[in-house]
């Protein structure tokens, strides 16, 4: 079965770029939005790249684990912000790494790591590489070589806890296989940044990302119980308690470290019950300021939504197929333990209170399936869910 590879230069995969008929497509929808000639350039080829030669080789001990094909090494260049993927797409390659390792345990991230302190090289920490803040990118000087050192290798779920509803997962998974690897055992992580298909849960504990559970737990610090931390001067890990006022925080300090400190290779995390009870609306305001009045009215209440976004009446449009220049709520309530439905009404009576309507109606699942996220009818909040994932 052939192998899915990434693109080395944008988001996504590489089979999934657009074909030049959707490219001409899209260039004629934006000189159209924009008034000006757009036209569709071609996308570089690696084999036209001009990169540097590596300027350090891994130890023989390594070389298994290490590699320096252009493909690894150009695609572990930048992360997914915006000047990242024009500088990407332009062919601008000067700087990659001139190692990329892949770790497959604990012990080979110490080796890596002390091979970078005695040769003087820097070690970068790759989870999926989405960062916007030019995380996995070295440019400093004063090193012999700069080695990225993905993680994606280390990723399984080494343990749960079903009583405590917690798991101990290793820090280079990506968002949809540790979904599915808990999804047999009836929980989630529920933590879903929109970068989720291609980031990992590394990732998200160095940048403390937010997922779009937007209200009450939505930072993935609320969910770490402890970390297991390889330094370039050993391995550090938290206890596993329930709750701990006892002095300074350890797992705070590598929480949003960006990798500086070490690299993580296995968390505890809190988990949930796959939630079985939805419902959801489109709640239309005819201004942005009704919106984030309601919208403040609905996190006030401490009815904590599963999802509470205000779209302005331009996403609302281009998103959600909002045509008549409303600002669009999605509010949506979940629950695996009761139905939403009282929880919801009071969180429309909040709208109402500030002019909000809601034309669709509200969607209920009742008790949903399990994979039944929403997305699949015609309605403005189902169009706006399939442009996102999960
Ligand atoms: C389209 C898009 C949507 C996004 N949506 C969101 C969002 O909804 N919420 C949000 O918070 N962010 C979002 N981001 C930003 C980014 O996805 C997050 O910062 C994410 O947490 C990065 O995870 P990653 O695995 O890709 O990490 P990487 O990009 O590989 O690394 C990020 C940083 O963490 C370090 N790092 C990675 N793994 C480890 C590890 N195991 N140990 C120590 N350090 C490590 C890296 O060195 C780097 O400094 C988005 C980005 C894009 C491109």
């Amino acid at each position: 079965m052939a192998t899915r590879r990434r693109s080395f230069w944008g988001w996504g995969w590489e089979d999934a770029a657009l074909a030049p008929d959707q490219q001409a497509a899209l260039a004629a929808a934006l000189s159209a939005r924009f008034g000006r000639d757009v036209t569709a350039a071609p996308p570089p080829r690696l084999e036209d790249l001009a990169m540097p030669p590596p300027r350090l080789d891994p130890p023989a001990s390594l070389a298994p684990i290490c590699s320096q094909r252009p493909y690894d090494r150009a695609s572990h260049t930048y992360g997914k912000g915006y000047r990242d993927v024009v500088r990407g797409f332009r062919g601008e390659f000067g700087h990659p790494p001139d190692v990329v390792a892949f770790p497959a345990a604990e012990a080979d991230v110490a080796a890596v790591l002390d091979w970078c302190s005695s040769a003087g090289a820097a070690a970068v920490p790759y989870g999926g590489g989405s960062s916007v803040v030019g995380g996995v990118e070295f440019t400093g000087d004063g090193y012999a070589g700069v080695v990225s050192v993905d993680t994606s290798r280390l990723a399984t779920v080494l343990e749960i806890d079903r009583t405590s509803r917690a798991a101990r997962i290793q820090a280079g998974i990506y968002g949809p296989a540790l979904e599915d690897d808990l999804r047999p055992h009836g929980l989630t992580l529920r933590h879903f940044p929109q970068s989720f298909e291609f980031s990992t849960l590394g990732g998200w504990l160095a940048t403390r990302s937010g997922g779009h559970y937007a209200t009450n737990t939505t930072h993935i610090d609320d969910f770490v119980e402890s970390l297991k931390v390889v330094t370039p001067s050993g391995v550090c890990e938290s206890r596993r308690l329930p709750g701990s006022g006892a002095g300074p925080s350890p797992d705070r300090m590598f929480l949003g470290s960006e990798g500086t400190l070490g690299i993580i290779t296995e968390a505890w995390l809190r988990l949930q019950d796959r939630p079985r009870w939805r419902a959801s609306a489109g709640v239309r305001f005819q201004s942005f300021e009704s919106g984030v009045e309601a919208a403040r009215a609905v996190a006030q209440a401490g009815l904590y939504p599963a999802n509470c976004r205000l779209l302005d009446a331009g996403e609302a449009a281009t998103s959600a197929g909002v045509g008549d220049g409303s600002a669009l709520l999605v509010l949506g309530f979940e629950s695996a333990d009761h139905a939403v439905e009282a929880w919801m009404a009071r969180g429309l009576e909040c709208c109402a209170d500030h002019g909000g309507a809601v034309p669709e109606g509200v969607r209920s699942t009742v008790p949903a399936r399990d994979e039944d996220k929403g997305g699949q009818g015609g309605g403005a909040v189902d169009t706006w869910r399939r442009c996102r994932w999960p």
